[in-house]
C-alpha cells in the first residue's frame, strides 16, 4: 500500500501518518523529518539544507530524490509506505512515475489559511521521536515537556510566524498544482491511483476514521 498525505503546512498530516502507521505497519516517510535530522546531526546534507529550510522555501528536487530513492529501499517499506509532505513539486511527482512507483491513494487535507497560521505557531515538537503538539489543541501532559521522554519540546525555526505567510504561497505555487497532477491521474484508464479530498477541521480522533474509512477501504482490496 502507497499512500501520500498531500496538503499544505498545518494541515495535520504528521498527526494523521502517525495514525496510519500504527494501524497498518507502514512507514511514514516524512521528508522534513529527514531533512531535520540531517541538520540536527551537523551532517554535510544539513549544512547544506538549513538556510533554505528556516527561509520557508523548497530544498531542490534533486535532494529530495536522493534521500527518497534510498529510503524506499530499506526492508521496512517492502509491504508499502506512506509518504508525509513528499512530493512537493510536479517533478517530484513524475520521478515516482518514471521510476514506476505506483501510488495506491492520495488523501489531500484542507484547511483554511487562518487556522493553518494558529496551528503553525502553537505547534510544538519532540526533535528526537518527530512527536507533535500544540500549545492549546493539544498540550503536553507538563507544559514544554514530552510526554513519553519528559525532554524539552522545542519550536521549529520555521514555525515563526514571519515563516509562515512565505510557506502557504511557496505551497500555493510549487505544490498545490499536484491536487490537479493526481486527480487528472486518478482518471486515467487503468490507473490503480485513488483519489479523496478530506476535511481538515475538527477533532483529530474524527479525521482519523474518515481516513481509516479510505485506507480499509483499499487495504482490502490490495
Ligand atoms: P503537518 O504535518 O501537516 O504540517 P501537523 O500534524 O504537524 O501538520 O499539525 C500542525 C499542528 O496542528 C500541530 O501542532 C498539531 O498538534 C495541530 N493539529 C493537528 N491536527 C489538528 C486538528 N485536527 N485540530 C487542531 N489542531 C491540530
Ligand atoms: P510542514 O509539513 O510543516 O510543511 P515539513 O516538515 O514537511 O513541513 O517540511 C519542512 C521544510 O523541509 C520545508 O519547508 C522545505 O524546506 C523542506 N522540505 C520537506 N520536504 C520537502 C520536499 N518534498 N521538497 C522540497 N523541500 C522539502
Amino acid at each position: 500500500m502507497k499512500l501520500i498525505l498531500l496538503g499544505a503546512p498545518g494541515v495535520g498530516k504528521g498527526t494523521q501518518a502517525q495514525y496510519i502507521v500504527e494501524k497498518y505497519g507502514i512507514p511514514q516517510i516524512s521528508t522534513g523529518d529527514m531533512l531535520r535530522e540531517a541538520v540536527r546531526e551537523g551532517s554535510e546534507l544539513g549544512k547544506r539544507v538549513k538556510e533554505v529550510m528556516d527561509s520557508g522555501a523548497l530544498v531542490t528536487d534533486e535532494i529530495i530524490l536522493d534521500l527518497v530513492k534510498e529510503r524506499i529501499q530499506k526492508d521496512d517499506c517492502a509491504n508499502g509506505f506512506l509518504f508525509d509532505g513528499f512530493p512537493r513539486t510536479i517533478p517530484q511527482a513524475q520521478a515516482l512515475i518514471d521510476q514506476g512507483i505506483d501510488i495506491d491513494c492520495v488523501i489531500e487535507i484542507n484547511v483554511p489559511d487562518n487556522e493553518i497560521v494558529a496551528r503553525l505557531s502553537g505547534r510544538r515538537v519532540h526533535p528526537d521521536s518527530g512527536r507533535v503538539y500544540h500549545v492549546t489543541n493539544n498540550p503536553p501532559e507538563i507544559e514544554g515537556k514530552d510526554d513519553v521522554t519528559g525532554e524539552d519540546l522545542i519550536q521549529r525555526d520555521d514555525d515563526k510566524e514571519e515563516t509562515i505567510a512565505e510557506r502557504l504561497s511557496v505551497y500555493r505555487e510549487q505544490t498545490e498544482p499536484l491536487v490537479a497532477f493526481y486527480k487528472d491521474l486518478s482518471k486515467k484508464q487503468g490507473s490503480q491511483l485513488s483519489y479523496h479530498t478530506i476535511d481538515g477541521l475538527g477533532d483529530t480522533d474524527d479525521i482519523k476514521t474518515v481516513i481509516f474509512d479510505i485506507v480499509g477501504s483499499l487495504s482490502s482490496t490490495l
